[in-house]
């Protein structure tokens, strides 16, 4: 049998065999990922008293590995958007998100970072996602700490299904790059 007959074979075995390698490394480290995030806390309104309550001890956040609030970005990826945010804080919140390595992930605390809530009005950014791409939305004004750990469960699972890569800290993730596609498109 001729080299050029056998090649094809080995090449699909040595990519299928990548491909396994590759799926088990990646759940590896969404598992690690899902479970030990580090919290910047963007608390600017009244969702921050319902975001110390899920911190503290009776609805304790830390059971669900995300318990440090990281206060850099440089050493946090999950941005979680606590309250209200103005016009004038917009450009602040966006250095703020892209100061953060990648992979990193952003939630919507509240009615006001996901949509502006009831302050409707000039000065006030009708959602966070007008500039940064949110991941998980929570509703409430404020949200209960149930709903809270709800959302933060529903992140850890979204993070556990994506794919990750050792070596993928300049890789935007599924929704950074969805979101980036949807501002070039103006929409
Ligand atoms: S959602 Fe309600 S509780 Fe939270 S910051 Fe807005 S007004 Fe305050």
């Amino acid at each position: 049998m001729a080299d050029s007959d056998i090649a094809p074979i080995l090449t699909t075995r040595h990519e299928e065999a990548m491909g396994f390698f590759q799926r088990m490394v990646s759940k590896g480290l969404g598992w690690a990922r899902k479970y030990s995030l580090f919290t910047y806390p963007y608390a600017t309104a009244c969702c921050g008293m319902e975001y110390m309550s899920v911190a503290a001890s009776r609805h304790d956040i830390s059971r669900f590995g995300a318990e440090f609030p990281r206060f850099s970005p440089r050493q946090a990826d999950l941005l979680m958007v606590v309250g209200t945010i103005n016009l004038k804080q917009a450009p602040i919140l966006k250095r703020v998100y892209e100061q953060m390595c990648e992979p990193k992930w952003v939630v919507a605390f509240g009615v006001c970072a996901s949509s502006g809530g009831f302050y409707d009005n000039y000065a006030v950014l009708q959602g966070i996602d007008r500039i940064i791409p949110v991941d998980v939305y929570i509703p409430g004004c404020p949200p209960r700490p149930e709903q809270v750990l709800d959302g933060l469960m529903m992140l850890q699972e979204k993070i556990g299904s994506q794919v990750h890569r050792i070596a993928d800290r300049g890789q935007p993730n599924a929704t950074a790059a969805h979101h980036e596609r949807m501002l070039s498109a103006g929409k």
